[in-house]
């Protein structure tokens, strides 16, 4: 099993609950919402970060954005708005080394955020 947490879950060897998955990217629910609604939007592909992939592949990093506006209409915040997020490295609170993009809604989002 990969030892990137979000490759694992990309290969299907943990379980995830999945809202949208095509030949590159996946969208699952977060574990520990933050929201009403709370997605992960991820490449199948490992890259560290969203700047390095925009870098390394930029149709697949257009494609994450893709996704997760369409999962946000999916999911019914789209009208009512919704917040993608990419934490890049620890001090921005980076937890998995592979990039994601949080989408989420449901609830009022304070600005600045924390
Ligand atoms: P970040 O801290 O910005 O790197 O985001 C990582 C996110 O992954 C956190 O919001 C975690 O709650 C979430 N997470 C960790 N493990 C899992 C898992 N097995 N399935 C779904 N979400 C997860």
């Amino acid at each position: 099993m990969s030892e990137c947490l979000f490759c694992a879950i990309a290969a299907g060897d943990i379980p995830a609950d999945v809202v949208h998955s095509d030949d590159r990217v996946i969208a699952f629910r977060d574990i520990a919402p933050q929201a009403p609604v709370h997605v992960l939007v991820i490449p199948r592909e490992h890259h560290d970060n969203a700047a390095d992939i925009a870098l390394a592949d930029p149709d697949l990093a257009a494609q994450l954005l893709r996704v997760a506006g369409a999962v946000a209409a999916q999911e019914g915040v789209a009208d009512s708005g919704y917040r993608i997020v990419s934490n890049t490295g620890e001090g921005a609170g980076q937890s998995v080394g592979h990039v994601h993009f949080h989408v989420l809604g449901g609830r009022g989002l304070a600005w600045p955020p924390g």
